[in-house]
């Protein structure tokens, strides 16, 4: 079972998972050839609001700006539905949160013929390492579905954020946000 190896509020876990990311950044490029970074969308790169307005995450568009910055490959994987009409309301909604998306290699939305969110996570990763020959540096969500292909009976405090490391093939650390509060 993949360990934690940071826990804490979100903002702290980030800022020390960024610096991480920075002062190791030339032994990462030298050990990963192709470093990749993965977002999850809905309560990780932006939030709802309960008017049905979004806004952008901050915490997590550090990190989304740290992987621009250390020229990670960016790769979105949501469970959002994937139609034509929805990936291009995606990226609009992205860019009017300030979000480069120009940087964004791929986005991968989930066919109406899949139903286990973690399954189709997880396979969608292991066809971007396939074609991309790299390795997820981080792999950002607010789910347990977004790092493991199957949770398992781990617990992690939904208030926190959580850093996982190699939660499943591929994937170097798998960064679980704080869960939203319902409003
Ligand atoms: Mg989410």
């Amino acid at each position: 079972m993949a360990e934690t190896i940071l826990s804490g509020d979100t903002a702290g876990v980030v800022q020390n998972l960024s610096n991480f990311l920075e002062e190791h950044g030339p032994a990462i490029k030298s050990r990963i050839k192709t470093p990749l970074a993965c977002f999850d969308v809905d309560e990780t790169l932006l939030e709802w609001g309960a008017d049905d307005s979004s806004r952008r995450r901050e915490e997590v568009a550090t990190l989304f700006n740290l992987a621009v910055k250390e020229g990670y490959k960016i790769y979105i994987i949501t469970a959002r539905d994937k139609s034509q009409s929805g990936l291009a309301y995606l990226k609009t909604q992205l860019a009017s949160l300030g979000f480069d998306t120009h940087k964004i290699e791929k986005i991968y939305m989930m066919p109406s013929t899949e139903s286990d969110v973690g399954q189709f996570k997880s396979d969608a990763r292991s066809r971007i390492i396939q074609q991309t020959g790299g390795k997820f540096v981080i792999m950002v969500g607010d789910q347990m579905t977004d790092v493991f292909r199957a949770p398992g009976s781990l617990n992690a405090n939904r208030d926190f954020a959580h850093v996982f490391a190699a939660p499943d093939d591929g994937v170097v650390f798998g960064v679980k946000v704080s869960e939203m509060q319902d409003v």
